[in-house]
């Protein structure tokens, strides 16, 4: 994550972070949660993806709460606040291929961003959604 003009380790040959003008993986943070099987859970994700700046994504690592928030480190000339004690979830972070190759949206396999597309999409999954309030 990171800004990263500070993170060479990451980006030796390519001041790629220094690009990336929106600094989006400090934007943002990609939960991971238990695969949705039941009728009972994708309502439950439809109560979260309710929310703004909530999305809900699958992809090959499996299912994902997306909430668009930025972190409150984040200095205005896109350069982390605490670099040298950021966790280790920033410190890991790998931008070989990042958010700024690939958006989340155009690259997951799943993607909803509200109510609506996650209603639709459990209707077609589930001939009885719209019957579970009976
Ligand atoms: S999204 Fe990628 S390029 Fe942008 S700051 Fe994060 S790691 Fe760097
Ligand atoms: S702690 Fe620093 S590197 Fe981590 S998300 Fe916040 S600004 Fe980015």
């Amino acid at each position: 994550m990171l800004k990263l003009q500070d993170i060479t380790e990451a980006a030796p040959m390519d001041d790629k972070c220094g690009r990336c003008t929106q600094s989006i993986c400090c934007n943002s943070i990609n939960q991971s949660i238990d695969t949705p099987r039941s009728i009972a859970e994708f309502d439950h994700l439809l109560w979260q993806v309710s929310h703004e700046n909530v999305n809900i994504f699958k992809d090959a690592d499996g299912w994902f709460l997306n909430i668009l928030s930025l972190c409150q480190h984040l200095q205005n000339d896109g350069a982390c606040g605490i670099y040298e004690k950021r966790p280790f979830v920033c410190r890991e972070y790998d931008n070989d291929f990042c958010e700024l190759d690939e958006p989340i949206h155009e690259g997951a396999e799943l993607f909803f961003s509200d109510y609506e597309s996650l209603d639709e999409y459990c209707r077609k999954r589930y001939k009885t959604w719209d019957r579970r309030f009976d």
